[in-house]
């Protein structure tokens, strides 16, 4: 097939939820991946931060070969071995909780809103998240994104979230009442545009929660599975959730969430009370035991720390180079280049030469190439940008040397 036949069947046949780029991607391996005319593209942004290990990594692709010959998926009224380790590779790589397994981030963030509705008990069911965040497109994890856009269309949304201002302790502090059961937020906004909860407030947030009894939920469905050099980002600060989200490259590419909840209270959630048909299936849970492994065994969040700050001077001269840069900010490999204006026309440029990158907020370039990314890969995709840049018609920006 060419590109033209598949984008008119999409045309005929898929519900146009999405904006889209011309590109039938067909195979990946690392940081490659081809399109279905045979050309070739480094990917910094590998499945929308799914790909964590780089496309078909060859543990993943293993387990998951292997585990499709013995059980792809049993009901969870019965035990399964691969749930039982996987969880508890979870509990003991983050605060030791137990897990409740599920397919999305928004699927993670329903069963904690869920929870933490349950644990408030009678009249407790506020839930403050932050503005500008994103937890999900589910009706409940809209409710919960503190983004309008998001929202539009869409009421009447399930009530009891309120929204603070990120990074604004009082705000969060002023609009606790006594139906406050939960705070919850991601420890850096991904769709946002790449904001970093600051080391106070995070320090100050779960001080509130300890003095009322609240939850600290933590979305880390974007910044988990050592995408920040930790392999969960709360680490960074040593703040620890009484819940955490996780999806995304948790199973290396198979669809795959995960809710974790401090062991003492997890009986809140009893048997009846919340479930999924597909979560936690043996090939997905082998999947994701595979990334664990791939983390510990190559160094990987080694690799992140090393490579992220070769990638953070790079971008810096480029900043230097180009006035259209005003920011540069992030952890790890969750980096936002935010520039001075719109940043769709410079991604576009950058996919005809070859890189895949993301653009967010309308001006935030974000970049999250996978953990196995290496200087040689940073050289290829800074060059590419570097040219996009100079080619780019507004050249108002370019300072004047
Ligand atoms: N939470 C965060 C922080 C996200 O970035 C996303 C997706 O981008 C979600 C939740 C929703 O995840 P999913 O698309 O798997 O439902």
């Amino acid at each position: 097939m060419k590109t033209k036949e598949v984008t008119d069947l999409y045309g005929k046949y898929v519900v146009p939820t999405y904006t889209q780029s011309p590109l039938v991607l067909v195979r990946g391996k690392g940081l490659m991946v081809w399109d279905i005319e045979g050309k070739q593209y480094l990917d910094f942004f590998p499945g929308w931060a799914v790909s964590g290990l780089g496309h078909c990594h060859p543990m993943v692709v293993n387990a998951v070969k292997d585990q499709c010959k013995r059980m792809i998926h049993i009901s969870n009224n019965y035990y399964n071995h691969l749930q039982a380790k996987l969880a508890g590779v979870i509990s003991k790589s983050s605060f030791g909780g137990k897990v409740f397994f599920c397919n999305s981030g928004a699927e993670a963030n329903e069963a904690a809103i869920k929870f933490a509705r349950i644990y408030g008990g009678s009249g407790r069911f506020e839930i403050i998240t932050m503005k500008n965040s994103f937890h999900g497109r589910t009706l409940a994890t809209v409710a919960a994104t503190g983004q309008d856009k998001i929202k539009k269309g869409f009421d009447p949304l399930p009530e009891g979230f309120k929204h603070a201002p990120f990074n604004d302790f009082e705000a969060v502090k002023n609009a606790v009442t006594d139906k406050t059961t939960a705070i919850m937020l991601e420890p850096i906004q991904g769709e946002g545009g790449i904001n970093i909860a600051s080391k106070d407030y995070m320090f100050s947030l779960k001080q509130l929660c300890n003095e009322k009894n609240l939850l600290l939920i933590f979305d880390e469905v974007q910044t988990g599975m050592g995408r920040t050099g930790e392999m969960f980002c709360y680490q960074h600060y040593g703040v620890i959730p009484d819940i955490m989200t996780l999806a995304k490259s948790l199973g290396g590419g198979v669809p795959i969430g995960a809710m974790a909840v401090r062991a003492d209270i997890a009986h809140t959630l009893k048997a009846g009370s919340h479930a999924s048909t597909f979560g936690g299936s043996p090939l997905v849970c082998r999947a994701a035991l595979a990334v664990f492994k791939a983390i510990e065994k190559d160094r990987l969040l080694n690799n992140v720390n090393l490579i992220s700050k070769y990638l953070f001077d790079r971008l810096d001269n480029l900043r230097e180079k180009y006035g259209i840069i005003k920011e540069i900010r992030g952890l790890g490999l969750m980096i936002g280049v935010e520039l001075r204006e719109e940043c769709k026309p410079l991604a576009e440029e950058c996919v005809k030469r070859g890189l895949l990158i993301n653009c967010t907020q309308g001006n935030v370039l974000r970049l999250m190439p996978p953990l196995i990314v290496s200087k040689k890969h940073v050289d290829k995709a800074l060059s590419i940008l570097d040219k996009a840049l100079e080619f780019l018609p507004k050249t108002s920006y370019k300072q004047e040397q």
